[in-house]
């Protein structure tokens, strides 16, 4: 895995996905060298890039110009350029151009509505024995992506992490908590 420090940051695009979160998505997701994965949130590529270095291609997908720019000088800096395809655009409108999805990651939607319809479209598009990873911080989010795998007659493997840090002090270790994140993911057959 890539480190947090390796990644070009922005104080205008949320990410790198810490890497211990990053390491559980790929684990859950499976991916192998035939994979064409879809990341539909792709901030500051660090899912993107970790997905590129064992897919054959990824999709990163961004409706912010800065999150595709930083993704770019990313995927660059770390070589995997040429496995990424950079689409600016909501998912929404991106996802409806796309077919035969083996993974799609949803890593920005916000909840209601848009998570929804990216949801929707992006389980439409999947092949069979695909698979679709939502990492979610808002307990909306959650609540509203199982809703929407369990109405797709998906059965959802939900996980969510804590991840703390330990800090080396002069009187001992003191860990800090980084936010919960939960992990939700099913496979379609
Ligand atoms: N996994 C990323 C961080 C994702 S942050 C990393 O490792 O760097 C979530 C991103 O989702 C943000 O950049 C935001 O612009 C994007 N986003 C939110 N809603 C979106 C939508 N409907 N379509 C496309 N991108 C969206």
């Amino acid at each position: 895995m890539i480190k947090d420090s390796d990644f070009i940051t922005s104080k205008d695009v949320p990410g790198p996905t810490k890497e211990e979160i990053r390491c559980l998505v790929l684990c859950k997701s499976q991916v192998s060298s035939d994979d064409l994965v879809i990341d539909i949130g792709c901030g500051t590529g660090g899912i993107t890039i970790e997905m590129a270095k064992k897919a054959k291609k990824v999709i990163a997908i961004d409706k912010n110009p800065k999150a595709i720019k930083l993704t770019k000088q990313n995927i660059k800096k770390h070589g995997v350029d040429e496995k990424v395809d950079l689409i600016e655009n909501d998912g929404i409108s991106a996802l409806k151009s796309i077919e035969n999805i083996d993974i799609a990651i949803v890593g920005g939607s916000g909840s209601g509505t848009d998570l929804d319809e990216i949801l929707e479209l992006a389980i439409s598009k999947l092949k069979p024995n695909g698979r679709i990873i939502i990492t979610a911080i808002l307990i909306d989010t959650k609540l509203d992506a199982i809703e929407k795998l369990k109405q797709k007659n998906i059965s959802p493997e939900i996980i969510e992490v804590n991840i703390s840090r330990g800090h080396i002090l002069q009187r001992g270790v003191m860990m800090k908590a980084e936010n919960p994140i939960a992990i939700i993911h099913g496979k379609i057959f």
